[in-house]
């Protein structure tokens, strides 16, 4: 079967960066429904888009594709005493960025801790890199009339619901297609 519209594509992925550092080897296979539903980067759905199980191929996606440029201005500087203790460098809070498109809100990350100051930085961990991506096919599938509906996938490695719609915590894998990388 060929990757299309509302099929589900299993991709092995390996990603580094431009310079082949390691970022990520996935443990799993991605699982993820095709045709633009935003549960992967959509440059990797179109250089995978009419490819079969079997396909091996290694994608370079520039920032601007991928988690967008460094911002200089996502990064500011708090008062420690204005933020919660204690505090450490990697921690992530959700705030508003000054200026922040639609009112969405941001994930800051501690990056620096002065004596009364901290260094936010509204930045995806992957902004400003190009990304460098071993994918090979394992598996397409035609995807449910109910995945089709949701716009995700169900099953192993899916998304699973509990008995009520609400109780929608998903699973370890799920991170990956609302974020597509940590
Ligand atoms: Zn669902």
């Amino acid at each position: 079967m060929k990757i299309a519209k509302n099929t589900v594509v299993s991709v092995n992925y390996k990603l580094s960066d431009a310079q082949n550092n390691l970022i990520e080897e996935g443990a799993q296979p991605m699982v993820y429904l095709h045709g633009g539903y935003e549960n992967t980067l959509p440059k990797i759905e179109e250089h995978l888009d009419g490819k079969e199980v079997g396909f091996n191929s290694t994608l370079q996606i520039e920032p601007e594709d991928a988690f967008g440029d460094y911002d200089a201005e996502l990064v500011k500087v708090e008062e420690r005493a204005r933020l919660p203790e204690p505090i450490e460098v990697g921690m992530q809070f959700e705030g508003m960025a000054d200026g922040a498109p639609d009112d969405e809100p941001v994930i800051f990350t501690v990056t620096e801790i002065a004596d009364d100051k901290v260094v936010l930085d509204g930045n995806h961990p992957l902004a400003g890199m190009a990304l460098r991506f071993e994918l090979s096919v394992v598996d397409v599938r035609a995807a449910t009339d109910e995945e089709i509906a949701h716009g995700h996938v169900h099953g192993a490695h899916g998304h699973h619901h509990g008995e009520d719609e609400g109780d929608d915590e998903g699973e370890a894998g799920d991170q990956f297609r609302s974020q597509p990388l940590h």
